[in-house]
């Protein structure tokens, strides 16, 4: 893989700004490493709070000239961008999968799923429409443009290294802002191959920019791109401890943030619910990035009668899912350590183990599906996202209790129910504190949704035209005695 992945002209080693490809200033540079195999695919620069500068100028810079152009050209230049995403499909997802470790047919998954946010906001690039109100006073006129708030700071995560890239530039882009991306230190080359095409696309210089950096950098350049007065707004999709800090730093300058945090979803199959579509949806909903996802379940809970029958059906699939087949690696070491303590966190706490709980003889950073039952309020997997193919299960009496371990959370980003009681799935869905519920589905993620939390799960929502409301602000004109 890594010899075809050299020959392809998709693969850069070197930084995007200005419509160029560099260095860091420093020179400096950092391995990037495929975590299903522990080798090194390539360096990319380690860029500092210098070159992060020269990016946010140039950003401004084009903003100047972008910000005027219309809706129809924007919309063409991402048309055209999403056009080479679709014929570059292929090497996309193999450059996925060497840094990130998915399985290939999941990052072909993301690539579709990533494209499609080019797509959707090509098209909503011109419907970022104004309005005319009635006036009180004679003679009077009250315009309402939107206009792009200018430089958006974009700070992404390395579980979705395409689509979280392109859900935030996308919808920046169709609003009229440029924008300085900092992608995660484990997956910069998806960013990079991102910006070769959107340079094919003819996207002009400075309107896209890719500032990559390892992570001991990675907090000065936050730094720079929420408190510099030439950045606008930050749109950051992480983890909740980094996403409060960036939201701290942010408030200096009053700057717009647009937060994507962790959730702890839980995913409630009722007495009515049918067994095995919950199943499937479980399954689907856990395990796709090998639980690496901020929407992927948590807490399962299972209603008394029906929660022998579930497991059973349960256990029958997880036995079919393969470390290093179906499922891939953790993404780190870091990773793997904290999967590996939140189990045997719950395991001395009295845990039962269904199935898993121990590494996966197939590499370093596999971990083996997991099932465990009996959790209880006391073990970390009750109150802390697990980011792994772990499934802690839950039992309950009434749908009350369910609602109760649901919302005992800070986090409220998704949740899921099965029921087939109609006054109940409009109940739940209603009481369920999150920012998405999926109901008899457990993968609920498109571009024409909104995608967010409530609580400490993040701030604002990004796809569907909601998503272009981070980039723009509603300016007032107020046009007197006419
Ligand atoms: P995870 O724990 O899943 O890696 P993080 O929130 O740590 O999630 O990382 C998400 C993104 O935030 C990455 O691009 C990372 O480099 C960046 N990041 C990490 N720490 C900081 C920080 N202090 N300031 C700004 N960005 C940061």
């Amino acid at each position: 893989v890594h010899q075809h992945l050299r020959r392809m002209h998709l693969l850069h080693d070197k930084a995007y700004v200005n419509g160029q490809w560099v260095t860091a200033a420093s020179n400096k540079t950092f391995p990037v490493v495929n975590p299903a195999t522990g080798a090194t695919i390539g360096t990319a620069p380690d860029m500092s709070t210098q070159d992060t500068q020269q990016a946010i100028e140039a950003a401004h810079q084009a903003f100047q000239t972008w910000q005027d152009t219309t809706a129809k050209e924007r919309s063409h230049l991402l048309r055209k961008w999403f056009d080479l995403l679709v014929q570059n499909h292929e090497n996309l997802a193999q450059i996925i999968t060497a840094e990130a470790g998915k399985p290939l047919i999941e990052s072909r998954g993301e690539v579709a799923y990533g494209n499609s946010f080019i797509e959707f906001f090509s098209e909503e690039a011109r419907r970022i429409q104004g309005e005319i109100i009635q006036s009180p006073i004679p003679g009077r006129k009250i315009l309402v443009e939107k206009q792009p708030i200018g430089v958006a700071g974009l700070i992404t995560p390395w579980n979705f290294p395409h689509a979280m890239i392109t859900r935030k530039a996308g919808a920046a882009l169709a609003a009229g802002c440029t924008c300085v991306i900092k992608p995660a230190e484990d997956t910069p080359f998806t960013a990079l191959a991102l910006m070769e095409l959107a340079h094919e696309a003819g996207i002009p210089k400075g309107v896209l920019n890719v500032v990559t950096s390892s992570r001991e950098n990675a907090p000065s350049i936050g730094n720079l791109l929420c408190t510099s007065p030439l950045v606008a707004g930050l749109s950051f999709t992480g983890s909740t401890q980094v996403g409060k800090l960036l939201y701290e730093q942010c408030s200096t300058g009053v700057k717009r943030i647009g937060l994507e945090l962790g959730g702890n979803a839980a995913f409630i199959v009722y007495k009515s619910a049918n067994v095995d579509s919950a199943i499937k949806g479980a399954i689907a909903s856990k395990f796709r990035n090998c639980g690496q996802a901020c929407v992927a379940s948590n807490r399962f809970l299972i209603e008394n009668p029906i929660y022998d029958s579930f497991i059973e059906k349960l256990l029958q699939e997880v036995r079919n899912l393969k470390p290093g087949g179906n499922v891939g690696p953790l993404i780190n070491q870091a990773q793997f350590d904290k999967v590996s303590s939140l189990v045997e966190d719950a395991v001395s706490k009295g845990a039962k183990v269904l199935a898993g709980a121990k590494p996966s003889d197939h590499g370093k950073l596999f971990y083996e599906p997991t099932v465990l039952t009996d959790l209880t309020p006391e073990m970390k997997l009750y109150k802390e996202e697990v980011f792994g193919p772990v499934i802690s299960i839950f039992r309950f009496d009434t749908e009350e209790e369910s609602l109760k371990i649901a919302n005992d959370t800070e986090r409220g980003l998704a949740g899921y129910f099965y029921s087939q009681d109609v006054s109940q799935i409009f109940r739940v869905s209603k009481k369920l504190e999150v920012g998405m519920c999926g109901v008899n589905e457990g993968v609920i993620s498109t571009a024409e949704a909104p995608f967010g939390g409530v609580k400490e799960s993040g701030v604002g929502r990004e796809g569907s035209h909601h998503g272009v409301d981070d980039f723009t602000y509603i300016k007032y004109v107020s046009l007197g005695n006419l």
